[in-house]
């Protein structure tokens, strides 16, 4: 097999018929970074007015890696928690019209801010993680908030990340914890994409999975050391999230990545930014909708029998989404929804045998071991913040938010998702 490492900043053809072209150039990983790995970073993208963007904790985060000293840099705020908001994303363009190239130094808030100032700028960035946090350091996307709704939008991916080892060991233990929770996602995510390959024939790329699937083996095993900090385990933790994000740039979308554990996750995510609250961090609350989901695949392969058939109208749907996202956004939803259910079909018994086929081999070496490594995070506490009604309704009514198929999909056509949504905390 090809060498992933090789293809970087490459084109190659895939054993999916696809041809893929990965725009991450370099990730590099060491023990500690320096001004030196930096410019040579930056006299191989020929840049030489770089903008620095970062907030005064990754600044500080950085300090004992590389100086800045001389550097333009520009400073979000406030300190403790940056909003992933176009309007800082405008600021930073406005302020750096005459530069040749950003530098992300941050997490996920600050890198989205940077990717999208980057594409508009129409230059390159590189990206400075702080922290193991989430897979969006290198996909094509941003989730920034546009007049106040959470919008994914398209962007390119940075030239370059550059992983300083000892700035990822000293990151607040709950980004870490989110980090882990989003590498899990993955498992519930190919799942969701090997369902609907069988379901509705979708196409499906397994190398993204190829990429992945060693190190997701490696984080399920080695929680304690993960949690414990060990460079070496969060280095496989980086990696993976990293190969994550390449890996959605290859599919053309998220599916490698997402599936009904952040559908779930995105539905409440929008029921608190409706209502101007913090939601938990974007790994966090995905590990809640990975456990959740890991339940379905539970029933799926033990016993749909013990589940009751409890139909859901389209009256009871239109009224639970306007109550919870008003008229306007309610009716949105409700079009998605309706557009989705025409094209499809209930699948029957057979179907759904072939369907348990394909999924079993990650089936039975994944679920059990990702849902203690998920539980060894101790989140009860966080998620207990989350309103359990709230929750529920995710379960029943969030496959209304995207057209994507999902596990949620399959239960709510089999009219199995409103007593699933009872049973599944
Ligand atoms: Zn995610
Ligand atoms: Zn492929």
């Amino acid at each position: 097999m090809i060498k992933f490492e090789e293809l970087l900043g490459k084109e190659f053809d895939c054993e999916c018929g696809k041809t893929h072209r990965i725009k991450v150039e370099r990730m590099i990983s060491k023990d500690m970074i320096s001004n030196k790995d930096l410019e040579f970073e930056l006299e191989r993208l020929k840049a030489k007015k770089p903008v620095f963007v970062c907030d005064e904790n990754t600044l500080e985060a950085v300090k004992k890696d590389i100086s800045l000293e001389g550097m333009r840099v520009f400073i979000l705020e406030p300190r403790n928690r940056v909003l992933a908001d176009i309007e800082n994303s405008k600021k930073i363009i406005n302020d750096s019209k005459n530069s040749d190239l950003l530098v992300s130094i941050g997490s996920g808030t600050i890198n989205d801010i940077t990717k999208y100032a980057a594409q508009e700028l129409g230059l390159n960035y590189i990206c400075i993680p702080t922290a193991p946090s989430v897979d969006g350091y290198t996909s094509p996307v941003t989730a920034l908030l546009v007049n106040g709704f959470k919008e994914t939008l398209n962007a390119e991916p940075p030239k370059t990340v550059l992983v300083s080892l000892r700035v990822i060991k000293e990151s607040p233990i709950d980004l870490i914890k989110a980090g882990i929770g989003d590498a899990m996602a993955k498992i519930t995510a190919r799942m969701d994409w090997l369902l609907s390959k069988v379901i509705n024939s979708e196409y499906v790329c397994d190398f993204t999975w190829k990429i992945m699937v060693d190190d997701i083996k490696q984080i399920t095993k080695n929680i304690d050391l993960a949690i414990e900090r060990d460079g070496k385990t969060l280095n496989i933790l980086m990696r993976l999230l990293s190969n994550s994000g390449i890996a959605m740039s290859m599919a053309g979308n998220s599916r490698p990545a997402s599936g009904a554990e952040h559908i779930v996750s995105h539905f409440i995510e929008m029921y608190y930014e409706l209502n101007n609250e913090l939601p938990l961090f974007h790994g966090i609350q995905v590990s809640l909708g990975t456990l959740i989901s890991l339940k379905a695949y539970n029933y799926l392969f033990n016993g749909l029998d013990s589940l009751k058939v409890i139909d859901i109208d389209i009256d009871e749907r239109k009224k639970n989404l306007t109550k919870l996202f008003g008229e306007s956004l309610g009716n949105q939803l409700m079009e998605i929804y309706n557009m989705k259910m025409k094209k499809l079909k209930k699948p029957d018994k057979a179907l759904i045998e072939k369907a348990k086929n394909e999924i079993l081999p990650v089936y039975s070496e994944f679920v059990e071991s990702a849902e203690k490594a998920i539980s060894k995070l101790n989140l009860e506490s966080e998620y207990s913040k989350i309103d359990e009604d709230l929750i529920r309704k995710a379960v029943m009514f969030s496959n209304s938010l995207r057209d994507r198929y999902t596990i949620f999909d399959l239960f709510d056509s089999l009219g199995l998702i409103k007593d699933f949504s009872s049973k599944c905390l």
